[in-house]
């Protein structure tokens, strides 16, 4: 009853770098590809890949696995949901606008006469098809980053969002990034029409947005493509029904669907989470098959819970919730990690004993080591063995140009883990030839005296995104280390990218 992690990459489909990687962060560290994992292990593995289990009745023969992997989705409970849309583009070019505009009509806001809590997402009725949709409305949330690292694509459709009077910017190029990596669909709003009033000058403009788009390499209805560009305004609303159906009727042709079935094990991703005085721990669960009902039982990261109530942003008690859904989850014994992904456990006890396998296997065998320990400890060896060596090299080649991008260290340290890795991922690869961001530690949690030792040694500057109310002696440390602090992942970038800048040679 046993497998190899390279046959499970196989298996998979997936390339031995990336499972090593994911396994790491299970915290099995020091793996190689020929490494045996126990049926155990395997099973924690495909579930965090969202795959079915291999029937415990039979072996773990490399088919057996195949098979559970291959298991397709009954299709006796397929039906189609509403697709699941993230708007993205260059600051101010009108996400928010757009956002505020649908939310006004949103199902909930239409019912209350507005919205009285934002959980993350909305679901509009689309004006003429009357169809569903749901928007996420904090696309540039970590949490989203982290759910893509995880392989998870929560979203269906993305809508870029062009300002008319810009046009393309260098986010609206990260967005078309994102979407050509991430499969996603696109369809194209051009926004602000309305600053243009002269018909002429207007069509002119379109012309300009929707040929950089074509030399972007997005391949619109003009030249034969498929991308929908829909010129609108969420200022005047004008053309937004049109948007709307352009996603409806992507939809239509992508016949996005899930198990719909109370019998089907329930899936979803916890989109927030906080505790409320009045009912204690609050997750907002997107459903991504499956029906939540009230007496489910549900398992998150290292907690689980019992469904006691589910509701939507109007506070109103809902008795079910379906694909596509986002709604308020009541019932956790502790708070379930933003990002984090939710699955039906078949009853309590089941629960019980796959959390508690998931903390045993966060321990790391070697004396009580926790991963985070252990990393921060690496970090600490590697950065004085690099110093080490740079010493060595500057002693050799004293008057020799050093080869390669100097590297500017930082450390992350952030309020959920979730947004710590989605930290890292996104300011790892910033820099040029010159300077590099090298990240040495990321972790959760406000800085404690081994970051700032690390720190030090390092010469980092430690990175604290939300990370409220620090206290004085941990911002003017006697350590002299710099602590930077942010709530938006955008200034921290900028922030970031301002250290490597000013470490750039100066030309005079
Ligand atoms: P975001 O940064 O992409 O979320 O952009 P915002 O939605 O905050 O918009 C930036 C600015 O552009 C704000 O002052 C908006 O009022 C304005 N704006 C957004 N959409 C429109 C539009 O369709 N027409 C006009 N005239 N102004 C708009």
């Amino acid at each position: 009853n046993y497998i190899s992690v390279s046959k499970l990459a196989n298996l998979l489909n997936c390339r031995m770098e990336s499972l090593l990687q994911d396994l790491k962060k299970l915290g099995f560290s020091n793996l190689s590809q020929g490494y045996i994992l126990s049926r155990e292990y395997v099973e924690l593995i495909l579930q965090e890949y969202d795959y079915r289990l291999p029937d415990s009745s039979k072996e773990l023969t490399p088919d057996n696995v195949y098979d559970a992997l291959r298991t397709p989705a009954n299709p006796r409970f397929l039906q189609k949901r509403p697709p699941v849309v993230t708007i993205m583009g260059h600051v101010d070019h009108g996400k928010t606008t757009i956002i505020d505009y649908l939310r006004k009509s949103s199902v909930v806001a239409q019912e209350h006469g507005g919205i009285t809590q934002h959980i993350g997402s909305f679901q509009v009725i689309t004006p003429v098809s009357k169809k569903k949709i749901t928007f996420l409305d904090t696309p540039g949330h970590p949490v989203f980053l982290k759910m893509r690292q995880r392989g998870a694509n929560i979203t269906d459709i993305i809508v870029l969002v062009v300002s008319i009077e810009d046009s393309i910017m260098p986010q609206t190029v990260e967005a078309i990034k994102h979407a050509k990596n991430s499969g996603n669909e696109l369809i194209v709003a051009i926004t602000k029409i309305d600053r243009i009033s002269q018909p002429k000058q207007r069509e002119k403009a379109i012309e300009k947005v929707t040929n950089d788009l074509i030399s972007n390499g997005i391949t619109v209805e003009k030249v034969g493509g498929d991308v929908q560009v829909i010129p609108i305004s969420a200022k005047t609303g004008e053309n937004m029904d049109l948007l709307e159906e352009a996603i409806i009727l992507l939809a239509d042709v992508m016949d996005i669907k899930a198990e719909n079935s109370l019998k089907t094990m329930a899936e979803g991703w916890i989109l927030e989470s906080r505790v409320s005085k009045s009912v204690g721990n609050v997750a907002t669960v997107l459903v991504k098959k499956g029906v939540l009902q009230k007496g489910k039982i549900l398992v998150c990261g290292n907690t689980y819970g019992k469904v006691k109530n589910i509701r939507n942003e109007a506070g109103d008690q809902l008795s079910k919730a379906f694909p596509s859904d986002a709604v308020e989850v009541l019932g956790w014994k502790q708070l379930p990690v933003a990002g984090d992904q939710v699955i039906e456990a078949k009853n309590e006890a089941t629960a019980k004993k796959f959390v508690s396998k998931r903390l045993a296997l966060l321990e790391i065998e070697k004396e009580g080591l926790t991963v985070e320990k252990l990393n921060e400890q690496r970090a600490i060896e590697a950065s004085k063995k690099e110093q080490e060596s740079e010493g060595e090299n500057e002693d050799i080649d004293e008057d020799k140009e050093p080869s390669g991008p100097k590297n500017i260290c930082f450390i992350v340290k952030a309020d959920v883990s979730g947004s710590a890795e989605a930290i890292v991922e996104s300011i790892a690869h910033l820099g040029n030839d010159e300077v590099k961001c090298k990240v040495v530690s990321s972790s959760v949690g406000i800085p404690n005296e081994n970051d700032l030792k690390l720190a030090q040694i390092t010469n980092a500057t430690i990175l604290c995104f939300n990370l409220n109310g620090l206290p004085n002696d941990v911002i003017n440390n006697k350590l002299g280390v710099d602590i930077k602090q942010y709530n938006v992942v955008y200034k921290l970038i900028e922030g970031v990218t301002e250290i490597l800048t000013d470490n750039l040679t100066p030309i005079f």
